[in-house]
């Protein structure tokens, strides 16, 4: 983190009196937790602080500490684009494509406050007048950490500790991906001195799965499909198989990592299908120097980080099967 943007952020602070901060939408652990732990933070200090999420997000999230308080563009539009309007700045958290707030695109972007991005994706977009941008940090809860250890290292407590535990967890798939470095082990060992309980922590978020939801992985493991000769597997739900087993936003999280856990596979997709919205939502994940944010990129309109991508087809599951075999094929051939 660069000296001059923390002394640019305690400049804007001093005189900001509404603040708002924004996860991006379908927000993950590291999003909504980002989001919390900074509006804790800056609560502390004498401004108005809201948090804004552009939609809900699954319910594993909603024991995070002030998540009562966000505001949801999809239930209180008037309130959020009256909130975003007014405020004197506007913090972006764990993206870095406005196109990744969807529906608040254009709000954010027609805002005349000052718009502040933490973010660890690849390959920023210049929205933001001030940024901290790091690809290398395992997440932005992460950064968070640094931020507000910089200008108050005092100001830690449990329900900042918690949030941000949360997003460092989900984002490095519980301190194993190779982003996690000694640094993130000592931040974690911070959170917990001053209140994260982990063993909590990781109860609430992945023991807290319906019986439907555990179905719906059995279905969707049924469905796994090998490429053959290639270290690749993919795995598609249909809207009819979703409904079969009751589908609730958040359910399918994680499902697309138990590809990798097989020997000698190093990509894995899962493609899963959104009738309503007309499009195919596809995610991608490696093991090692195969780059799914190039390939979600090249191929299918998306992006992400190295090992963890996603991306989008509007075309049927068959049509969208064909493309991605043949995207495969093309790719590992080329590597050949
Ligand atoms: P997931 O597969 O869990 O939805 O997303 C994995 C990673 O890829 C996340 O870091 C997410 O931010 C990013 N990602 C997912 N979908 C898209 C997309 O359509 N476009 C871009 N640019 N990034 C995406
Ligand atoms: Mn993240």
């Amino acid at each position: 983190m660069k000296e001059s943007f923390i002394q640019q952020l305690k400049q804007s602070l001093a005189t900001a009196k509404k603040i708002v901060i924004l996860p991006h939408r379908n927000a993950d652990g590291d999003a909504l937790g980002s989001a919390l732990a900074l509006n804790h933070f800056l609560s502390q200090k004498d401004c108005q602080v809201k948090v804004v999420s552009p939609n809900d997000y699954p319910s594993f999230l909603k024991w995070l500490p002030g998540e009562n308080n966000v505001l949801k563009y999809n239930q209180t539009p008037k309130l959020v684009r009256d909130s975003i309007r007014e405020a004197d700045l506007i913090f972006t958290l764990d993206f870095n494509a406005l196109n990744r707030i969807e529906d608040l695109t254009t709000i954010v972007r027609n805002a005349p406050g000052k718009k502040i991005m933490i973010d660890h994706h690849e390959a920023p977009e210049d929205y933001a007048s001030l940024k901290y941008s790091d690809p290398s940090m395992s997440s932005t809860c992460e950064m968070v950490y640094n931020v507000i250890k910089s200008i108050d290292d005092t100001a830690f407590n449990k329900e900042i500790a918690s949030c941000l535990y949360t997003g460092i967890m989900t984002d490095t798939g519980s301190f194993r991906y190779p982003s996690t470095t000694a640094e993130t082990h000592k931040v974690i060992a911070h959170l917990v001195e001053v209140g994260a309980n982990g063993t909590e922590i990781h109860q609430k978020i992945y023991d807290s799965s319906s019986f439907n939801r555990l179905k719906l992985l059995g279905l969707t493991l049924s469905n796994l499909v090998k490429i053959p000769e290639l270290p690749v597997v993919f795995m598609t739900l249909t809207q009819n198989e979703l409904e079969s087993c009751n589908y609730k936003k958040g359910d399918t999280e994680g499902f697309v990592n138990y590809g990798l856990t097989l020997n000698n596979v190093i990509f894995s997709s899962i493609m899963i299908e959104n009738k309503s919205e007309g499009k195919i939502k596809m995610s991608f994940r490696s093991q090692g120097d195969f780059s799914v944010n190039d390939f979600a990129k090249t191929y299918f309109n998306g992006g992400g980080h190295h090992n963890a991508a996603g991306g989008m087809s509007m075309v049927n599951m068959k049509a969208t099967v064909s493309l991605f075999k043949k995207a495969v094929k093309e790719v590992f051939l080329q590597l050949k």
